[in-house]
């Protein structure tokens, strides 16, 4: 291949794809064999293969410089011309769950395919086009906003970005400054933010009653999730063992952090100072934290050595900050090519390590997927289980704490990064019971969904002092979440990933090869089969099952000391 940056985008050419499909749709409807029905099938996964490529393709050149109209109009096409393809795929599958040789394709590719048609069956239908294409215009809307957001901080013009390095001060009283023009941030920005929640859950609502399905929007977004397994009742016992478990040990972490800054109450403010003097940051900046990335990969296995030389050949990582590219951070896949794609704004802190090892792990399961499954369909897993390739390379790469952070930082940062993953867990939760109770009474007021928040807020995160800012005591705080605009209901899928990184922690500190050897199993199984079968694929536990949690962070609690 060539490197990304030279990659030549062509917009796809919709009318000649819509029959190239319709063509193997006829194929395969009028096959007399399993090879002619199969061969049908993997025609039309290569033709998605190619347009999904062009799109990603488009989407990462728009996120890497925003100012560029010729992207920004490609990705307006493809928000219609995606939305378009639902008719013709929608065919596909109604004619893949009517295939007389479901067997042969059940004996060569497992159940999977069936049961991820089937979910679709459900959930797709040309009824609801012209509802995706205006969700796609309010997301686009919405990111733009976001974007947008701007405050002033002492005496400075900055946005969210700008300010997290404040907000970690060690000094109390310039993140409490910080914090207070990031709520004012989003204080100013929330009537327009209300407006466009609003309208999203309006339109998902619409989908999901014009659907014909009993379970609202919320049994929408499982099945868009791809969850096959489990519902909302099986994620509240989850949600019932976080709170048991991690929350009161949680709360422990946050007594010791208000000793350890030496404050009588620790405020909301405080909470992401772990350190008096100052969280560890890395050892360098770019050049230096990928040659240590580079390193720790090709030490890591033979596998793990081959995918970071092949990112670092080809251009496949844009990791540096520059005005006009898109903020955040994220991992993508070119099917075409085999290739995943790493996308990151580096600001000098942990979290620069944090793109090398989770955005990487993320980048490394898809690399492996794509080379050991036959499927377009199963080159990356559902979120659940994507999550715990690049969470559980976190906890892979801790024997390299010292390359990135320095001898003398070791302790600190290895501190920080796992009590801030358990820290996480009762958020994350939040995020999700916030969700389920929003789409469960879809006709809230923006006024009551905010005191929803603070009510759930006070359940998972009882330590949470807002410090009397009236924006964020009356709940103001769950807007500054973009996933709850965009990505409804994938929070707790961190949640669930983390339980099982941290189970495959406590197998790395029994057994390296073996937790190692599991891992790569799991990152070469991809999407292939489903949630709970993946678990068992990789020794891990089901974390729904009571007393799951207990067990896979029981020893993380001991080790944090509390
Ligand atoms: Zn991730």
């Amino acid at each position: 291949m060539e490197k990304f940056s030279e990659i030549v985008y062509k917009r796809p050419d919709m009318a000649a794809l819509k029959k190239a499909m319709k063509q193997q749709l006829e194929l395969l409807k009028k096959a007399k064999t399993y090879e002619e029905a199969r061969a049908a099938y993997l025609a039309s996964q290569e033709i998605t293969a190619h347009a999904e490529t062009s799109y990603v393709v488009a989407s990462v050149r728009n996120t890497l410089d925003t100012t560029d109209k010729f992207y920004d109009g490609e990705m307006q096409f493809f928000n219609r011309a995606l939305a378009m393809l639902m008719p013709i795929s929608k065919a596909f599958i109604d004619a893949m769950l009517k295939t007389p040789f479901r067997a042969e394709f059940e004996a060569e590719f497992g159940k999977q395919l069936f049961t991820l048609a089937e979910m679709a069956q459900k959930s797709q239908s040309k009824k609801i086009i012209p509802e995706l294409i205006a969700q796609g215009t309010t997301e686009n809307n919405y990111k733009k906003t976001a974007a947008a957001c701007k405050t002033t901080f002492r005496g400075e013009e900055c946005n969210f970005y700008g300010l997290l390095k404040h907000m970690e001060s060690p000094d109390r009283e310039e993140r409490k400054e910080a914090y207070l023009a990031w709520a004012k941030l989003y204080e100013d920005a929330s009537e327009q933010l209300d407006k466009q929640f609003d309208k999203l859950i309006k339109l998902r609502v619409r989908m999901a009653k014009k659907l014909g399905l009993p379970g609202g929007y919320t049994e929408l977004a499982y099945l868009d999730r791809h969850r096959a397994d489990y519902g909302p009742k099986e994620v509240e016992q989850f949600r019932a063992q976080v709170k048991a478990v991690i929350v009161p040990a949680v709360a422990k972490l946050r007594e010791e952090q208000a000793k350890r800054l030496g404050v009588e109450k620790l405020k909301y403010y405080d909470e992401t100072c772990i350190f008096p003097d100052g969280n560890a940051d890395p050892v360098g900046g770019e050049a230096e934290l990928v040659a240590v990335a580079q390193r720790m990969y090709r030490e890591i296995s033979p596998e793990t050595g081959e995918f970071f030389d092949f990112l670092c050949e080809y251009g496949l990582f844009d990791l540096a900050t520059r005005p006009g590219k898109h903020l955040g951070g994220y991992c993508t896949y070119l099917a075409d090519y085999k290739a995943p794609f790493i996308f990151s704004n580096f600001n000098g802190t942990a979290a620069d390590v944090n793109v090398l090892t989770h955005e990487a792990g993320h980048a490394f399961a898809g690399y492996t997927a794509m080379r050991s499954q036959p499927l377009m369909d199963y080159m990356s897993s559902t979120s659940e289980v994507n999550e715990i390739h690049s969470m559980t390379m976190e906890h892979f790469a801790y024997p390299y704490t010292k390359d990135f952070f320095g001898e003398a930082n070791v302790a600190k940062a290895k501190y920080a990064h796992l009590s801030g993953a358990l820290s996480t867990i009762p958020y994350l939760v939040s995020v999700d019971e916030f969700q389920h109770r929003v789409y469960a009474k879809p006709e809230m007021t923006a006024k009551e969904r905010r005191a929803i928040w603070h009510e759930i807020e006070q359940i998972y995160m009882p330590w949470r002092d807002y410090d009397g800012v009236p924006f964020l005591e009356e709940g103001g705080f769950w807007m500054q979440k973009q996933h709850i605009f965009l990505y409804p209901f994938y929070y707790v899928d961190y949640a669930l990933a983390q339980v099982c990184a941290f189970e495959f922690y406590g197998r790395m500190k029994k057994d390296h090869s073996d937790a190692w050897k599991s891992y790569l199993a799991l990152c070469r199984a991809g999407g292939s089969k489903g949630y709970f079968e993946l678990l068992q694929l990789a020794g891990l536990s089901n974390p729904f099952v009571e007393g799951s949690v207990e067990k896979a962070v029981r020893h993380v609690i001991e080790e944090l000391n509390v």
